[in-house]
């Protein structure tokens, strides 16, 4: 499944880009949605900023556009009622109520809340996909696919790293 080619072609990429992770960062800043300058998000930090703030496994994701293992995530098994949320900024990204089990190993929804997330055309490793970035930070969360359920036929496939849950209240 696309997930899983994606950690194959993402491990070519860093054994391939002698250059190492801040060359990549780079280059992918230099990629923003709708060409130009950067893209200028409401929240920034500096790369330092952004260490200290994330676990280095959740800097590896969401600042990289690293890929967690599948069935890695206790997101995977979360089936309460509440909300996840960006795990750089704390921008409620999904309701529980459209999240489904793909089988995947990795946290899907069939779609995220109004103005959280934004979708660019990732054309690595000779791949088309649509790339999920957090709206606000610009923190990579995952892809999205179109072989989703209903309503919308999207998969949301995200890494649970990116993420935070929070369960409703006086549920
Ligand atoms: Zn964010």
């Amino acid at each position: 499944m696309a997930c899983n080619r994606r950690i194959f072609f993402r491990l070519i990429g860093a054994l391939t880009l002698a250059g190492g992770a801040s060359t990549w960062r780079t280059a992918r800043a230099a990629q923003a949605p709708g060409g130009g300058a950067a893209a200028a998000y409401e929240v920034t930090h500096s790369d330092a900023e952004w260490r200290k703030l994330l676990t280095d496994a959740q800097y590896r994701v969401l600042r990289e556009a690293g890929t967690e293992r599948p069935f890695t995530s206790p997101l995977n098994d979360e089936h309460r009622a509440g909300t996840f949320a960006c795990a750089g900024c704390k921008l409620p990204l999904f309701s529980s109520k459209t999240k489904f089990d793909s089988g995947t190993g990795w946290p899907s929804f069939w779609q995220p809340l109004d103005h959280a997330v934004i979708t660019h055309t990732d054309k690595s490793f000779g791949m088309t996909r649509d790339e999920v970035l957090c709206r606000r930070c610009g923190g990579h969360l995952g892809h999205v696919f179109d072989d989703g359920p209903k309503p919308t036929g999207l998969r949301y496939c995200m890494n649970g790293l990116a993420m935070t849950f929070t369960p409703a209240t006086g549920a």
